[in-house]
């Protein structure tokens, strides 16, 4: 799986950072921003959670 963040939802909440910071990282304009490749499968679960629990429903699956 692919994820990306949408740059103009995101709130900086720091829920998908924390939850899993293998991918997920602030970037220069204090938003979080995914990997650009693929998700690792050790972490997939991890990542469909920050899915399912961000507030703003700013990170998609592509
Ligand atoms: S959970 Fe959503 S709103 Fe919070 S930092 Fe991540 S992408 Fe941004």
């Amino acid at each position: 799986m692919r994820v990306t963040v949408d740059q103009d939802l995101c709130v900086s909440c720091g829920f998908c950072v924390d939850n899993c910071p293998e991918v997920f990282s602030w970037n220069d304009e204090g938003k979080s921003q995914a990997i650009a490749g693929e998700v690792p499968e050790d972490v997939e679960e991890a990542t469909r959670e920050c899915i399912e629990g961000c507030p703003t429903e700013a990170i998609k699956e592509i």
